[in-house]
């Protein structure tokens, strides 16, 4: 499909790049952006400019942040004794849309994964076991269900349970090979009540 314009050619072939934007959905997303007031477009622009610019990693529990502490952390309503582990910031996102869970979290970036090549080292693990050095009451592991996910728990239960912290895994209510942040809600209060000690 051949558009009627190179710019909008342009536009959909970088559209197509996000993910779960294909083809169809990129050349409507292209069309709308064409037909919508110049102002609204810029508002975007700069919306995207500002992630792309002025994100960093917040510099406890490494999910995405404005300042050097997101708001989680800096927020005194948090409970900073429990901390919830998640592989990536759209996990984190999923939970805190669920609004039930009231500790503070910790973004691992990824799962163990050995065929991939992903070991301890290039996970935030270091900087977990550093944090557990406090007054800590609850880690729980809210890995994926995948094998990599069920590896990581794993791995992190042995790491910190001769600490004496109470160490607890999200319920199986979350189902096999289950994207946490495709998971509705309501499974994943499920998932969260349901968390059994390890
Ligand atoms: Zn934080």
């Amino acid at each position: 499909m051949l558009s009627s314009s190179e710019n909008i050619e342009k536009l959909i072939s970088e559209l197509t790049n996000l993910p779960g934007v294909g083809k169809k959905s990129a050349g409507r997303l292209a069309y709308h952006i064409a037909n919508v007031p110049k102002e609204k477009i810029e508002s975007l622009v700069q919306a995207i400019k500002n992630v792309s610019e002025n994100i960093k990693r917040c510099k406890v529990c490494y999910t995405l942040s404005d300042g050097d502490i997101c708001n989680i952390c800096s927020s005194d309503n948090r409970n900073k004794k429990q901390i919830m582990v998640v592989e990536n910031e759209r996990d984190l996102l999923a939970y805190e849309s669920v609004g039930e869970y009231k500790g503070v979290y910790h973004v691992l970036g990824g799962a163990l994964s050995p065929l991939t090549g992903v070991g301890p080292n290039e996970l935030k693990i270091r900087e977990l076991m550093a944090r557990l050095s406090g007054d800590i009451e609850e880690v729980i592991l809210a890995t994926n269900s995948s094998v990599e996910g069920e590896t990581t728990a794993t791995y992190l239960a042995k790491l910190i349970k001769p600490l004496n912290i109470k160490v607890t895994r999200i319920a199986s209510g979350v189902p096999v090979g289950g994207d946490i942040e495709n998971i509705d809600e309501a499974t994943l209060l499920t998932a969260f009540n349901g968390r059994r000690t390890l």
